[in-house]
């Protein structure tokens, strides 16, 4: 008789929600500082030795793959400021049951380390954007990049990092004026760009209410351009709803974090850079990894600790537009 080991049953959640994706914060720092994400003078950076090492989140992803995590993405802050990013990803694509390594990135560095990336295993990139305009990239980023970003986006195209994703936070009165040229951009190039709604965080309060537009608004000025159709979108499509226009070239989507929930669909966690598996992008609850690490703990005790965190993933997030989240720290600092 062969003895069933119930650490070994795949990760779900008190929702019946299968989770299979962990999003990894490899650092907190940025070389941009986008005026929705981060302030002017940046954060309190999480000390050197608070960041979990290589070997620790390789560890840690072993025991997530053990348990059926099979997508990885890596996410900061910038990952690219992190030292030696390639060997990193060439560690992760080793672990057993590893299928697939994405990298979020706002795309200043990624052109001069494509090619070290993808030969170490990276397979999916998505690049932010937020307009088409270098002038007006500098005002929301506060640093200037603009025509590294597009150079990027073209070489991860050529590369065959396929499907490219652009995200684009739409704010009024900031990018709104853009949606059609980014529909555009959308339908010159074999991008899908995603337009995300903008999420209040302290650091952006000042802003989020009135630059806030919701995900059917931009669909129905896209609307306007010409007719969408919804498609399934690339694969790994995560929480996007994709759209095509009528005659086929080009692909949309919206990310509606507030307006449109798509929790029930949640199938991941997160690592912060400083070893904390955060259960939901919003709220507070967490699982100290590090700590349990750096304790001497075994996988094997360190595996059942996240198995159990699952029961206490929350069925939601409460956040609602207009509300000032005071309770939430930057979205960098959480490591989106
Ligand atoms: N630095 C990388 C980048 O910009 O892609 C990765 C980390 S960044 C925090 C991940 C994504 O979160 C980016 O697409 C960014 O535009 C988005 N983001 C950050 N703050 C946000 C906010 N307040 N509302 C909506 N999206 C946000
Ligand atoms: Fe940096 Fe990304 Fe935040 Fe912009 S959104 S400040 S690029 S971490």
């Amino acid at each position: 008789m062969k003895t069933i080991d119930l650490l070994d049953a795949p990760l779900t959640d008190a929702f019946a929600r299968r989770i299979d994706y962990l999003r990894i914060s490899v650092t907190d720092k940025c070389n941009l500082r986008c005026i929705y994400c981060m302030p002017a003078e940046g954060l309190a950076w999480i000390e050197r030795d608070e960041l979990l090492s290589f070997e620790e989140i390789e560890r840690l992803v072993g025991i997530f793959a053990s348990v059926g995590v099979r997508k990885l993405r890596i996410s900061g802050g910038e990952p690219l400021v992190r030292r030696d990013l390639p060997r990193l990803v060439r560690m992760l694509a080793a672990v057993d049951g590893i299928e697939e390594i994405a990298l979020s990135t706002n795309g200043i560095l990624l052109e001069e380390r494509l090619p070290e990336l993808m030969d170490a295993g990276l397979t999916r990139v998505n690049v932010s954007l937020d307009t088409l305009r270098e002038d007006r990239f500098e005002a929301l980023a506060r640093r200037p990049g603009l025509g590294n970003v597009l150079a990027a986006i073209d070489a991860s195209v050529r590369a065959g990092a396929r499907p490219v994703k652009i995200n684009c936070v739409a704010m009024r009165g900031r990018n709104d004026d853009e949606i059609e040229a980014f529909a555009r951009y959308a339908r010159e190039r074999d991008v899908a760009v995603r337009f995300i709604e903008l999420m209040p965080v302290r650091e952006n309060l000042g802003i989020a209410a009135d630059a806030y537009i919701s995900a059917e608004e931009i669909l129905e000025r896209l609307s306007a351009i010409d007719a969408l159709v919804p498609v399934a979108g690339p694969p790994g499509n995560g929480p996007a709803r994709y759209f095509g226009f009528a005659d086929g070239v080009g692909t949309i989507g919206v990310i509606s974090p507030l307006s449109h929930d798509y929790c029930e669909r949640c199938n991941r966690v997160r690592l912060t850079a400083d070893g904390r598996l955060r259960l939901c992008l919003f709220g507070e609850n967490h699982l100290d990894l590090k700590g349990a690490l750096r304790a001497g703990e075994s996988d094997e005790r360190i595996r059942e600790r996240i198995s159990a965190s699952m029961l206490v993933k929350p069925e939601r997030h409460h956040l609602r537009v207009g509300e000032a989240a005071s309770q939430m720290r930057a979205f960098s600092e959480i490591g989106g």
